[in-house]
């Protein structure tokens, strides 16, 4: 779908002509979609496909209750975290065998960043830095804490348009960046860090978590050194979807990762007391894997890969999903401004098509009763909740400085593309004007706080 040109003031039939025009528009009937729901937080769980409710009955029926055992070898169980890697590095710019779908994003940076940093203190004595964005998604950073800790380095963390000046002191080991921004939607130019940390002699370590699946990604033509990502997002692997691991070629064979388990030995069938790593990527494996998991993550990627066969285009198999994200983004934030305007909600995410994910965020910023027991943020997105429209709210964090972008409290819309209509964030627009200028926000109802957000 090409960029569409948007009239000055955009109406629901201009929506549902888009809808009529939109190459991927089928790709819906694939995802089982609850009736009234507008569902706008694929980018934190995505939506389920229907083949794999039908995959995961196969799985369990089939390859766990009769073949038992056996289908370690005879459903091709073993290997199931390189063929769906396979997939996956399609998708990220990656080339087959280089990606391994496995453990949780957690796990697997905790993984890469310790084999960059182990590399980093063998080139370098003076660089001691692992830099990385107040902003980024909090495990990111515990990860990085534990691990500056066990190695002797320091993490420092900055805003985005710090980061380029702070790389060229030269006592940067590593850089740590999430792609796109879990609060604001912002991507990095990934091309541009990966080509400045290496000038410098630092590292890179990326977080796809909300780019993989959303964006054209190219690991390999863009000179990253190690990468992860989720599966449970964007790639509607299911709740707690196995992630996946990328790692350079150059860097592949010349660290064993720390988490030494047997998958990852080069003969584990061969139980031999001395751990020898396997080659290539497989030594990132660590122990069993979650096979009803992976196979339901499978079905995921593959309803993915089904834009790129809808519309297929040499340059990335992404490309028309990006087209359609980018559109749907585009008329939500046009929206927002066109029907919202007089509510105090701010556009945080950049509204330069190459500076954003498949996300956008808000900031309301209107005053609130005296009394109210949340942030406005979180009622708007619950009272927005309780009429089907789903998106999600991120807290701010008070304690970081005023002017930091991980400051305030966000409401957050994630649109994928493979199963979201124009029609819908039309819609979704109408909702969140009617709670705005009925403020049934207010309501007591929609102040309670829940265990997840
Ligand atoms: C969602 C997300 C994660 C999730 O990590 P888990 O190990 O799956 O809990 C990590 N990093 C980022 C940037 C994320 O957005």
């Amino acid at each position: 779908m090409k960029a569409i040109k948007m009239p000055e003031s955009i109406g629901l039939v201009d929506c549902q002509r888009w809808d009529l025009q939109d190459p991927l528009a089928s790709l819906r009937e694939q995802f089982v979609l609850p009736r009234d729901v507008i569902y706008l937080d694929g980018n934190s769980l995505g939506a389920m496909p229907k083949a794999a409710a039908a995959r995961v009955q196969q799985v369990t029926e089939h390859e766990w209750a009769q073949g038992l055992i056996g289908s370690w070898n005879h459903a091709h169980w073993f290997d199931l975290p390189n063929r769906v890697g396979d997939k996956i590095a399609q998708l990220i710019g990656a080339s087959p065998a280089q990606v391994l779908a496995t453990d949780s994003t957690s796990i697997n940076l905790f993984k890469v960043l310790s084999v960059a940093l182990c590399a980093a203190a063998k080139a370098s004595q003076t660089r001691r830095v692992v830099l990385s964005e107040r902003s980024n998604f909090p495990t990111d950073l515990y990860i990085a804490q534990s691990l500056c800790q066990q190695h002797g380095m320091t993490l420092e963390l900055c805003e985005a348009n710090e980061i380029a000046p702070r790389l060229q002191q030269g006592d940067v080991a590593v850089l740590m960046l999430t792609h796109v921004d879990y609060r604001s939607g912002g991507m990095h130019d990934m091309a541009a860090f990966n080509q400045l940390a290496a000038s410098v002699g630092a590292l890179t370590v990326w977080d796809l978590a909300h780019s993989a699946g959303a964006v054209p990604i190219q690991l390999e033509a863009d000179a990253a050194d190690f990468a992860v990502g989720c599966g449970y997002k964007y790639f509607n692997g299911g709740p707690g979807a196995p992630a996946f691991i990328w790692v350079n070629p150059k860097h592949a064979e010349t660290w064993a990762q720390p988490l030494s388990g047997w998958w990852g030995h080069a003969r584990p069938f061969a139980f031999k007391a001395d751990y020898q790593a396997a080659l290539g990527v497989q030594r990132y494996a660590c122990g069993t894997q979650p096979i009803i998991s992976l196979a339901a993550l499978e079905c995921g990627v593959d309803s993915l890969l089904a834009a790129s066969k809808l519309t297929p285009d040499a340059s990335h198999p992404m490309r028309a999903l990006r087209e359609k994200s980018l559109a749907l983004s585009t008329l939500f934030m046009r929206l927002i401004e066109q029907r919202c305007a007089d509510f105090g909600l701010v556009v945080v995410t950049p509204k330069d098509p190459a500076k954003r994910g498949s996300h956008v965020s808000l900031q309301h910023s209107q005053t609130v009763p005296s009394a109210f027991a949340c942030s406005s943020a979180y009622a708007i997105v619950q009272a927005l909740i309780a009429r089907g429209v789903v998106g999600d709210f991120r807290a701010g964090d008070a304690s970081a400085p005023a002017g930091s972008s991980a400051h305030a409290d966000l409401l957050r819309f994630g649109f994928a593309p493979a199963y979201l209509s124009f029609a819908d964030l039309w819609h979704a627009v109408e909702h969140l004007r009617q709670v705005l200028q009925s403020a049934a926000w207010q309501e007591p109802q929609f102040q309670q706080t829940q265990a997840v957000t």
